[in-house]
């Protein structure tokens, strides 16, 4: 029904080439000794058994305190524990439950691409439609209409590490009051990696949103831990009920030691995803000015952590990624994947830069190579 992951296999190809793997969007590092520790600890603990549905009380506050850092204690846009906050096994998950509270068939749904993978399917088997519009350049008018009710915003965006702006959300905010059904679900999973000085901005912090939005968070990304499998859904009270509702069934409740360890972490290092930002950055310049050395045309990349790169007008990017498995010994993911119809799209591959210093010089020299071989 659906196809199998492009993450999913480029990693497979990467295993069976023992090529460097810059596709699978994670990190070559682990989390924060604290988190390791606490991990320990709360397995030492016992605490081995469900955590409550809405996730344990601890991390909930924990995140709680972590928006009262950010926006400030009175801020509206900070989440209460207790009504909005829910502890979802990642991101992923916390999506496939905000889409199916939301939708019902005969909805729609607008996805902006390039486009997450999960996004369309979920959207699909909860029953909506699914409208694309561009990432870049979304023309809000042509898009909504009375059958709208959902919004994906995805900022910092996977794959072109674009970060919207304050003035982009004002520009949704102002599109949406004709259409009070639509509901905006923004896939905040890299909030913390937002480069050069620049602003991230959550739907949390838009008034105009606040009371319509499903913010995503993924704790796997914040932390260097995917494999743990912990996000979050914060959502207005009236939705956060609908929604556990739908998550109770799903998966009722998120790996337990996992949420104590992080509700640890971030009490002892409150400061730890204020980090994030600059140890990123410094790892985009360093495969960035690599890369161009090389000759290669390096797209701007504002947040996230992935570069993209734009091959020459005509190549099958799919094709090119899984060539260069094999004869440069680095894997990429091709841009392809992130549309439903790519047909017109400048073909692109992304890099993730979530790697050790010694991988990335590595990734960028064996490419290079491959250039230096193959000149256009
Ligand atoms: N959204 C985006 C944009 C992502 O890149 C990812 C992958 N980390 C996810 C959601 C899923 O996150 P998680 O691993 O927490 O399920
Ligand atoms: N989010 C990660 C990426 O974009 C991968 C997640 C996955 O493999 N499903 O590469």
């Amino acid at each position: 029904m659906f196809q199998p992951s492009v993450f999913s296999e480029m990693t497979a190809l990467a295993q069976q080439h023992g090529a460097l793997n810059l596709a699978q969007g994670y990190p070559e590092f682990g989390p924060p000794e604290e988190a390791v520790e606490a991990y320990r600890a709360a397995l030492a603990e016992g605490w081995h058994q469900y955590a409550p549905a809405a996730g344990l009380p601890a991390l909930r506050q924990a995140l709680s305190a972590l928006d009262r850092r950010r926006w400030g204690n009175a801020a509206p846009a900070a989440a209460d524990p207790e009504s909005e906050i829910t502890v979802v096994p990642g991101a992923t998950v916390g999506l496939y439950a905000a889409f199916l509270t939301l939708l019902q068939p005969c909805d729609e749904a607008v996805v902006l691409e390039p486009a997450y993978d999960s996004y369309g399917p979920a959207i699909r088997r909860a029953g909506g439609t699914v409208v694309t519009g561009s990432f870049a350049a979304p023309d809000w008018f042509a898009l909504l209409s009375a059958r709208t009710r959902v919004v994906v915003v995805n900022s910092p965006h996977n794959p072109t590490g674009s970060v919207w702006s304050r003035e982009d959300w004002d520009q949704l905010a102002s599109a949406l009051e004709s259409f009070p059904n639509a509901v905006v679900v923004s896939d905040e999973a890299y909030e913390w990696m937002v480069f050069d000085g620049q602003e991230s901005f959550s739907v949390r912090q838009v008034d105009a949103l606040r009371s319509r939005a499903f913010r995503i968070l993924s704790l796997g990304k914040t932390f260097h831990a995917t494999g743990w499998k912990i996000g979050a859904v914060v959502a207005p009270p009236n939705w956060t009920a609908q929604f556990r509702q739908v998550y109770q069934f799903l998966a009722f409740a998120a790996n337990t030691p996992a949420q104590k360890a992080l509700a640890s972490a971030l009490e002892l290092r409150p400061d730890y995803p204020e980090t994030l930002a600059r140890f990123f950055q410094d790892k985009r310049d360093r495969l960035d000015r690599a890369l161009r050395a090389g000759g290669w045309d390096v797209q701007p990349c504002s947040g996230s952590y992935f570069l993209t790169v734009r091959l020459p007008h005509g190549t099958d990017d799919w094709a090119w990624a899984r060539a260069r498995v094999a004869d440069a010994g680095v894997a990429v993911v091709p841009l392809q994947p992130f549309y439903i119809d790519a047909t017109g799209v400048p073909p692109a591959v992304r890099l993730c830069f979530a790697k050790n210093d010694a991988t990335l010089d590595e990734a960028a020299k064996r490419l290079n190579h491959w250039k230096n071989q193959n000149p256009l």
